[in-house]
This record gives C-alpha cells, structure tokens and sequence, in this order.
C-alpha cells in the first residue's frame, strides 16, 4: 500500500478541519480528491507530505510512518502544493539544480534533463520562472516534484487556472506520471477524475462521503438518477448533492 491514512483528525482551534478521516491508495493508482473549497484536501496533503502534524490518527507513506520515519516519507514524496511556490528570480534550470541539491542528487544534470524532457520544458528551460505562463510555471512546479523519482505524487489542485490547452497537455502529463507511480491529485473538475483517475474520494467538511472507483461512482450515479428520476443529471450535480451545505 503507498499511502494509508487512519482516523485523521486535525482541528484549528474549535474547528474540525479533518474529523476521523481513513483511506488507503494503492501502488499504482491515480486517486482524485474531491471537495468543495474548505473541505479539508489540502490540510490532509499537508499532512501526509509531513508537513504538518495531524491533531489525531496515523498515516504511513510506502511502509513509513509519519510520526517516526518523517524524512523517509518525505524521500518517496513529490509534492506539488496549491501555491507552488517558486524562485521568480530563478531561471529554470537554476531552480531545479537547487531543489536537486535539497534532494543530494548525485547525477544532478542527468535528473534535470530528464525532468525538463518530461514536462516538456525544452522550450522555456533558459527562461526566468518569473517569465513564465502560468501553463508553465505549473510544468516547473511539476518538475521539482519529480526530480528526485519519488513512488508517490501528491498534486493539490495541479490544473486550477490553465487554460484549455494547457489542461489537456497537463492532464497527459499527470496520466503519464502515473504509469509508474502513485498518485493523489486535488481538484473541483469532475471530468477531469474521469478522465484520469481509477478511484475518486469525496471529502465534505472533513468527512469522506464517498470512496468508489470510477465505475462504482458512476453506479452510485446511476441509482441516485433512478431514485431522483432525473437522468439529466451530471456527475457534477451528484458532487454537489454529496457535498452540499444544508
Ligand atoms: P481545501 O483544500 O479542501 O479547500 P483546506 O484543507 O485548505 O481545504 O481547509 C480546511 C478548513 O481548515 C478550512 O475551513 C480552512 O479555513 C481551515 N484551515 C486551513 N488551514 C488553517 C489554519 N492554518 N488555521 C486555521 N484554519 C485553517
Ligand atoms: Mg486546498
């Protein structure tokens, strides 16, 4: 199992960002995290990424424990957070050979060239990132997240803002990256997790409401159409009955 998270809870003051929340994803699998906006997706990527502790619960990332063996789970992660946050006064290539030195890369210009081949950078590889498009400021956010060949990807809203070109070139890229890892990738598209994931996971104010692959879902869907008579429905209207505030 790459990643299993057990009862996580963590709460900000009174308020419970994640209430209890467990699930598992497999070697191998790409896993979509849905909810709307504050439901608590990027409280638990921060805290599988070890970046924040948990108030509750345990999670362990290809065998490891968050609690112990943080810098173990922190090697076999690539994390590409909601902001990504980057140098904008760094060139391209300049950026990746200082995140290829956090990792202690030995072979540092072979990884960089390889991760500038995968995201498809060529173009702009002698560029500031601070004049880049936004399209291509995600490919270096994606870039330093797989430099260090990590099992894991954990995207938090990778595609929010691209324009439609970019979002199809993106989404190859991500369906690319998960032929041979594991990945857990945040977003609001519905169409997007068809397009791309094995398994969906719906979190409504820190609480999952749903955990299906694709075509269970879209059995959930169909019998929700059935019982609402309405076959009309889109899968975002079923987001939104899941995850709608009373
Ligand atoms: P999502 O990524 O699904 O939009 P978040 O995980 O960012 O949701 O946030 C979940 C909830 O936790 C929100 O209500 C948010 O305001 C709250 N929250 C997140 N970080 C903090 C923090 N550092 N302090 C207080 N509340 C926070
Ligand atoms: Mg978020």
């Amino acid at each position: 199992m790459s990643i299993i998270t057990s009862n996580v809870s963590k709460v900000y003051g009174t308020q419970y960002a994640l209430n209890n929340v467990s699930f598992e994803v497999q070697k191998g699998e790409i896993v979509g995290f849905l909810g709307p906006n504050g439901a608590g997706k990027s409280t638990m990527m921060k805290i599988i990424t070890c970046f924040i502790p948990p108030t509750a619960g345990d999670v362990s990332v290809c065998g490891f424990d968050i609690w112990n063996d943080s810098l173990e789970v922190r090697k076999r992660i690539g994390y590409l957070s909601e902001s990504n946050p980057l140098y904008y006064d760094m060139y391209v290539k300049e950026f990746l050979e200082f995140i290829a030195g956090i990792y202690h890369l030995k072979n540092v210009k072979q990884c960089i060239g390889e991760v500038i081949e995968m995201t498809r950078l060529e173009i702009e590889q002698h560029k500031k990132i601070g004049a880049l498009s936004r399209g291509y400021r995600q490919r270096v956010g994606l870039a330093q997240a797989l430099i260090h060949n990590p099992e894991v990807l954990i995207l938090d809203e990778p595609t929010t803002g691209l324009d439609p070109n970019q979002l199809v070139e993106f989404r190859e890229l991500i369906r690319q990256c998960g032929k041979k890892k594991t990945v857990l990738l945040s977003t609001h598209i519905m169409q997007e997790v068809e397009a791309m994931c094995n398994r969906v996971i719906i979190i409504n104010k820190g609480n999952i409401v749903a955990n299906n692959t694709m075509s269970e879902l879209k059995e959930k869907v169909i019998s929700y159409k059935k019982s609402k008579r309405d076959y009309e429905m889109s899968m975002e209207e079923v987001f939104h009955f899941l995850t709608k505030s009373d």
